[in-house]
């Protein structure tokens, strides 16, 4: 018994070597597909839903592993964030996506994720001013997407980069809101210029009434604060009426479509025009 229990306490530790192992392996590539800018964003068109234009693209990271190989964020943006290496992915991404955005029409804006890590970090303002200068996208194009994890993080230090970007005429809009515990109490702590309704209570309008009346009271309320108002993940035609019955201002999801590269967004410019 005492020997059996020594080999298994032997094969756990094996087992805990072989993860460290693996784990350093990934973190490696990964380092190494944003050196090598194998991680890359795609573009979701953002839609006004008055006059049905692309009134901009969400940038969201792919990793194009191989030819036909695309890893989704969900795979290794918190893999990024545990490995301190989200800031310089981030950078290169921002850098990245102003450079396609250049060559959109001016009317059309460019929306950007960054993680709430990102938001304890003093420099972020600056990191990000720096891109705009260098790339040469005027701030009023840039919309910064942050879920309210971010402010519940760090308030202090994120309500200050924020409000640094703001005061440089980049607009900050609220991610997933009415997922987490306290997204009203983050609207009176930080003025948002946006809230994204999240996926979840558009999907399940058809099963549950009571989402159409969350979306309809969200709406009231970025009406009453002067917000404006994004649905997420817009699929079905009964759902884009819904919206635009109540007076959602913009959508986006499959029904307009899924995110493409950067050379396909000029496709998209061409046949559905821009304001
Ligand atoms: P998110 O910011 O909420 O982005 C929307 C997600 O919903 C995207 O998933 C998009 O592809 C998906 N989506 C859009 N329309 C539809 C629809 O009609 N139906 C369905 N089922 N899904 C739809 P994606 O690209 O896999 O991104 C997942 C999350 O990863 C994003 O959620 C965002 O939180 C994060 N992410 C993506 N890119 C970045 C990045 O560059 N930096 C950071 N920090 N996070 C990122
Ligand atoms: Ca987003
Ligand atoms: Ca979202
Ligand atoms: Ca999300």
């Amino acid at each position: 018994a005492k020997k059996s229990g020594r080999n298994s306490v032997f094969a756990f530790e094996k087992i805990m070597e072989d993860r460290v192992m693996r784990r350093a392996e990934t973190e490696m590539a990964l380092k190494r597909a944003i050196r090598n800018d194998s991680i890359v964003p795609y573009y979701q068109p953002l839609i006004d839903l008055r006059s049905g234009e692309i009134r901009g693209f969400e940038a969201l990271a792919r990793w194009e592993a191989g030819p036909n190989h695309i890893i989704p964020p969900s795979d290794f943006i918190e893999l990024a964030e545990d490995a301190g290496l989200i800031v310089e992915l981030s950078e290169r991404l921002l850098r990245a996506a102003c450079r396609d955005a250049m060559a959109w029409p001016d009317s059309i804006r460019l929306a950007f994720n960054i993680s709430p890590i990102q938001l304890s970090d003093r420099q972020m303002g600056l990191r990000i001013m720096n891109v705009l200068m260098e790339t040469g996208l005027p701030p009023q194009r840039l919309e910064i997407e942050i879920t309210e994890t971010a402010l519940v993080r760090d308030m202090d230090s994120a309500t200050a980069i924020l409000g640094e970007l703001q005061a440089a005429g980049i607009k900050i809009a609220l991610d997933d809101f009415g997922t987490g515990y306290s997204s009203l109490s983050q609207l009176s702590k930080f003025r948002f210029d946006k809230i994204k309704i999240d996926r979840s209570f558009v999907t399940g309008f058809e099963t549950d009434k009571k989402r159409e009346d969350i979306v309809r009271a969200i709406l009231g309320l970025g009406q009453g604060l002067g917000i404006s108002t994004t649905a997420e993940g817009i699929e079905e035609d009964h759902q884009l009426d819904f919206l635009k019955s109540i007076g959602c201002d913009f959508g986006q999801g499959y029904l307009f479509g899924k995110p493409v590269s950067a050379d396909e967004t000029r496709q998209l410019l061409e046949h559905r025009g821009s304001a």
